[in-house]
């Protein structure tokens, strides 16, 4: 890993390199820093002022995207499923009204998920039913796991039929937890992203590029 720094416009960006042994590059902004996920046998010296200089769309776009991460602090307010609670330190887990209880002596993020799992859960396995009945009644209803997971929002497995959904899923705005649950059952139906996979998904909601860019922009998942 190496530490740089790109001007835009005047602003000085703090950058860094992290070596990867994927073939594509990509830049990431995270607190401030913009990260490169590069590898060395393809981009051996990176300048990350040229690099900007000629992808000057793209660092603005990623600039413009929301850092939405949250603490998960005690006094900080967070949203789930739609709702926002106040995270109160205290001995136990639990919601209780608008109040979401997390044991002060461990892991704060872990303790938010633990406590709101069932709520979270119920709330994806209803939409999922819900969704499932009305365009996927031909295929057999996948049952409904959730996990924190920072990579993806949702995987649905094939062989045994279930889909796991990020716990940070519960962060996004309803229309966006409803985009994801229909993507992972149109996986119930066509395995990987080909044209029939969006033949099935765009028929449901006409609307899912702009819903893509949305959830691109809301950005819950720190990596
Ligand atoms: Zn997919």
């Amino acid at each position: 890993m190496s530490k740089r720094c790109i001007v835009i416009e005047g602003e000085k960006y703090p950058c860094e390199i992290i070596k990867t042994n994927n073939k594509t590059m990509r830049v990431s902004y995270q607190n401030g820093t913009f990260i490169i996920k590069s590898n060395p046998k393809l981009h051996p010296n990176i300048d990350p002022q040229l690099l900007y200089q000629e992808n000057k769309r793209t660092f603005k776009r990623i600039l413009s995207f929301k850092d939405n991460s949250y603490k998960y602090e005690p006094g900080e307010i967070i949203t789930l499923i739609g709702k926002k609670y106040l995270i109160v330190a205290s001995l136990n887990n639990g919601i209780y009204g608008d109040s979401i209880f997390i044991n002060m002596y461990k892991d704060p993020k872990k303790e938010v998920f633990k406590a709101a799992h069932d709520m979270i859960l119920s709330y994806l396995d209803t939409r999922t039913r819900f969704f499932h009945a009305k365009y996927f009644y031909d295929v057999p209803l996948p049952s409904v796991k959730v996990k924190i997971m920072k990579s993806r929002y949702g995987v649905y497995h094939t062989k045994h039929n279930y889909i796991t959904y990020s716990a940070y899923l519960a962060h996004y705005p309803l229309e966006l937890i409803d985009y994801v649950i229909v993507h992972e059952l149109c996986h119930t139906k066509v395995k990987s992203h080909q044209k029939e996979f969006y033949d099935i998904l765009v028929k449901i909601l006409p609307n899912h590029k702009e819903l893509r860019k949305k959830m691109k922009e809301e950005r819950y998942i720190a990596s």
